[in-house]
């Protein structure tokens, strides 16, 4: 049976939309049909799919406005809603360099031992199941489906019930390319139909907070398939006595605010060495004060709203927890209703530690604790006190002493004199590999060329002459 789920809007706090989820019990006939299309997707090879794939981009471009708008509404907010549609593009183009390079070294065959001939193979998985989160409901619906769908898998996808609303016009665009609409299905429901499409697929990717991921990596056991999980972070930046200060609070800033902080990797943890401490905090103080929510119009500023209201409660509860505990607010403060909508302003936090949920617990607003060090050391240990290991930054005047401390860093990545590199948010690159650390998640890179190798099982051909 499927149910209707109110969505409310994170703008205005009106629950102006309905979502009409899919039938739990409808999801075995939709695996069987794109399990179907399965060897005629990897018949095509590699160039085949890429021509769909990117007949597929040219109908998502005309629809431009349409899923645009639906972001935007989804969402609050339109600076990142904009950056989430530019990724589709290059995301296939990336991609496809890297899949040529894959698919080359793979499959040129090799003699080896004593007479036998040794040829490589690749067998992608035939249905992969991807589950994402709200902060990003476009770009993070897709991030491990066009990779998989290049890699030669058909998906399916269960997006959030949050923010639904893009689904529907990115629907229009798939059947509009009769090719790409047999091999990628979205599906529309909450934890219900999250649970039932683990028990359907050969591979699940899951994106989403490390307690969900919990149990996808438990129902993903039980199934006996591999489990892709991209979870929470507490990022921790250091800035050393040698930085520049001006740069590492401009970077610091935009590492933590934006989407209103609502990132898996924000830098939520500010580790300062003392001599610098109060210059730097000044300069983060004065440079938050310049920006603004994106209120009460979306093009007002660049800070959107909170999107999930419960998320709202969150962040007041770690401010308040960390108040109540001796900390100083020294801008902005707690997140405030205005119009039905929750907003928060970049807000620095000092005379912090780790006694507060504020330092050790996801946040997702732009909120910025500011912890002092005397010692490299302490500051390493400092940022390595958590249950996460998403990525990180350092600011430091040489890079040779920013990437000595990025060793130390158990974390997936780490930008040196900047945020945020290591993240598809970039766009441009993501050739390289990364993984998540701790907590933070399992198994494989979802950037690079194992993004596409992850989802193909190797095979090995072995002929005796
Ligand atoms: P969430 O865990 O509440 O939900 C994520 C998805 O899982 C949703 O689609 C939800 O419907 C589904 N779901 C819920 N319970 C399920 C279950 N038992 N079985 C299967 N599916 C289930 O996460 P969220 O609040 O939507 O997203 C925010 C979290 O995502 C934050 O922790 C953030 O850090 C994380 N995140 C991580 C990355 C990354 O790359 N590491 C990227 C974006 C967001």
């Amino acid at each position: 049976m499927s149910k209707i789920i109110p969505v409310r809007n994170p703008r205005t706090g009106q629950y102006d939309y309905e979502l009409k989820t899919t039938d739990v019990h409808s999801l075995p006939a939709i695996a069987a049909e794109l399990r179907s299309h399965h060897a005629d997707w990897v018949a095509l090879g590699l160039e085949g799919r890429l021509k769909v794939l990117n007949a597929w981009r040219v109908e998502v471009e005309k629809a431009r406005g349409a899923i645009l708008d639906a972001v935007v509404a989804d969402t609050g907010r339109l600076i990142e809603s904009e950056k989430e549609m530019q990724r589709l593009p290059a995301s296939i183009d990336r991609l496809a360099i890297m899949a040529r390079e894959v698919f080359a070294e793979r499959t040129l065959s090799l003699r080896s031992m004593k007479g036998v001939e040794v040829h490589g193979g690749l067998s992608p998985f035939p249905l992969v199941g991807v589950i994402s989160p709200w902060n990003f409901p476009l770009s993070s619906s897709l991030l491990d489906t066009i990779p998989a769908l290049v890699a030669g898998c058909t998906a399916i996808v269960k997006p959030s019930e949050i923010t639904p609303r893009f689904v529907e016009p990115l629907l229009e665009t798939l059947r509009k390319v009769p090719e790409m609409y047999a091999v990628l299905r979205y599906v529309n429901g909450d934890k219900e139909i999250g649970e039932a499409l683990i028990g359907q697929v050969d591979a699940i990717c899951f994106t989403g907070s490390a307690a969900t991921g919990q149990k996808v990596a438990e129902a993903a056991g039980r199934a006996f398939i591999p489990a892709f999980l991209e979870l929470g972070g507490k990022d921790p930046v250091i800035v050393t006595a040698s930085a520049d200060i001006d740069k590492a609070a401009a970077g610091i800033l935009s590492g933590s605010v934006a989407n209103a902080g609502q990132v898996c990797v924000s830098l939520e943890r500010i580790y300062v060495d003392r001599k610098i401490a109060e210059s730097f905090v000044e300069k983060l103080v004065e440079k938050s004060q310049q920006l603004k929510l994106a209120y009460p119009t979306l093009k007002d500023g660049t800070i959107g709203p909170i999107i999930l209201e419960r998320q709202a409660h969150a962040i007041n509860q770690h401010l308040n927890d960390a108040v109540a505990k001796g900390a100083r607010i020294r801008c902005g403060g707690l997140v405030e209703q205005r119009d039905g909508g929750w907003w928060a302003s970049p807000t620095v936090v000092t005379d912090v530690d780790h006694d507060m949920m504020l330092m050790t617990d996801e946040t997702f607003g732009p909120i910025m604790p500011v912890m002092v060090y005397d010692t490299i050391e302490d500051a390493v240990q400092l940022a390595n006190d958590s249950t996460y290991g998403l990525s990180g930054a350092v600011f430091s005047g040489s890079s040779e002493e920013g990437l000595g401390i990025a060793r130390r860093m158990e974390v997936g990545a780490v930008s040196i004199n900047s945020s945020g590199l290591g993240t598809a948010a970039i766009g441009e690159g993501d050739f390289h590999e990364k993984n998540a650390f701790k907590q933070s998640g399992l198994a494989g890179s979802r950037l690079g060329y194992d993004s596409i190798t992850r989802f193909m099982r190797k095979k090995a051909y072995l002929i005796q002459n």
